[in-house]
């Protein structure tokens, strides 16, 4: 954690005591500390800033207090902090010119990627003129906190509009008032956006996270290079995929199971000038059709939604992950391209690269690794966080 601000006033916040085991996590770099490995005063408030000593008092440093979460209180500083909005403003410019050193080609990226950039519970997506926020603890919801971010953010990015999409799961989790979704600056949460030089529409109010998959933007790139022939992109939502790849390939379809997302896809492919087809169904049942039916493609895209939520899910995940990149690659021509994700945290780069090779040996085909990637770098990964890492991407050739 950089040493951004180091307050030296004399502290009014309520001390926590963390247990040896937290402690050492801790010390190991981690920013959180479970429940169960810390001891809070009565006077706590819900959201406020905590000094955290261990057991013989010893300061280790700064933290936001959550009275509800699991996880009670994230790290923010190693040392005292005498301003937290101060702090919060600090980070949010600081977050804006890592962006601006290893961002480009797009006005739609990541500004804020929480624990990634020192600012846990808080995610800001940048959308060209739009911003879109969500706010994921107690600590980030209160006025101060909100009041420091807004301002900051117009001061750094000059949007016509920041809207915050309310997740009404995460309020009632960390026990906060129901709030609804909306604006929380300026009057615009519409716009149209460019990356790799390829057009989409954003429209804050709709869609699934804060309205793109901006963690695949530069994999859109990476996938469109080897592309060719005849592409399938499933589970393509807005057609981030299918776009990138249309320019390389004979034609590119597109399936999913949301008619909205599909019908702002049909729109996207407008907006480029291109025809792609898109099929609104059930990606497993529709890649065992076409896959008994003989369709052969020279490139295909397997982008599933997150299918391992909690670590119990993961046999489940991993099977899902089997039968899609087995149907995916019967159906894929000598020297075809797979590109092959996964978004879920509980499955490791290594249990996924594994459960490729095992659909490749059903399969009987062999694969070769063009490239192993994750998540684009405005969604930084913290490497004592692997929280904060969570998305693979396998770009494979097929030989028979
Ligand atoms: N590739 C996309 C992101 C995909 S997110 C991009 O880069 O933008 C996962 C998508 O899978 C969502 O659009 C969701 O609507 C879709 N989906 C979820 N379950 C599905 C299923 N069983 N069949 C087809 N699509 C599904």
């Amino acid at each position: 954690m950089p040493k951004l601000t180091a307050g030296s006033a004399p502290h009014a916040e309520p001390s926590v005591k963390v247990s040896p085991k937290g402690s050492a996590r801790l010390k190991a770099g981690h920013p959180w500390v479970y429940r169960s490995d810390v001891t809070a005063p009565d006077d706590v408030l819900p959201g406020g800033l905590v000094r955290v000593t261990d057991l013989r008092g010893k300061f280790l440093g700064t933290a936001l207090y959550s009275s509800s979460s699991q996880i009670a209180i994230r790290m923010i500083s190693h040392e005292p902090v005498a301003d937290l909005p101060a702090l919060i403003a600090e980070r949010i410019r600081a977050a804006v010119a890592y962006r601006k050193k290893f961002v480009t080609n797009t006005d739609a990226y990541r500004v804020v990627f929480s624990e990634g950039d020192f600012l846990p519970g808080l995610i800001v997506d940048r959308y060209h003129d739009v911003l879109s926020v969500q706010i994921l603890t107690q600590a980030m919801d209160t006025e101060a906190v909100r009041g420091a971010m807004v301002e900051t953010l117009v001061e750094e990015l000059k949007p016509a509009g920041i809207y915050e999409r309310v997740d009404a799961r995460i309020r009632e989790l960390e026990q906060l008032p129901a709030r609804a979704s909306g604006l929380v600056w300026g009057q615009k949460s519409t716009t149209e956006v460019s990356m790799n030089g390829v057009r989409f529409l954003h429209d804050s109010k709709e869609g699934q996270k804060t309205g793109a998959f901006l963690d695949q933007r530069e994999n859109y790139a990476a996938a469109a290079h080897y592309a060719h022939g005849e592409a399938l992109d499933v589970f393509c939502y807005h057609g981030g995929f299918a776009l990138h790849l249309a320019p390389k390939c004979s034609s590119v379809t597109g399936v999913d199971s949301s008619r909205p997302a599909l019908e702002v896809a049909d729109k996207n492919s407008a907006l480029n000038g291109r025809e792609l087809e898109w099929i609104e169904g059930n990606a497993f049942d529709l890649l065992k059709d076409y896959a008994s039916s003989g369709r052969q493609y020279g490139t295909i895209v397997v982008d599933p939604p997150a299918f391992a939520k909690t670590k119990r899910d993961l046999d489940k995940a991993l099977r899902g992950y089997k039968e899609l990149n087995l149907r995916s690659l019967k159906m894929l021509r000598p020297g075809g391209i797979l590109i092959t994700c996964s978004c879920s945290f509980h499955v490791s780069a290594s249990d996924f690269q594994e459960v490729v090779a095992d659909a490749a040996r059903d399969a009987h085909k062999s694969l070769r690794l063009l490239e192993s990637r994750g998540q684009a770098k405005d969604h930084p990964i913290l490497l004592n966080v692997p929280e904060t890492s969570y998305l693979k991407c396998l770009i494979l050739s097929v030989n028979d």
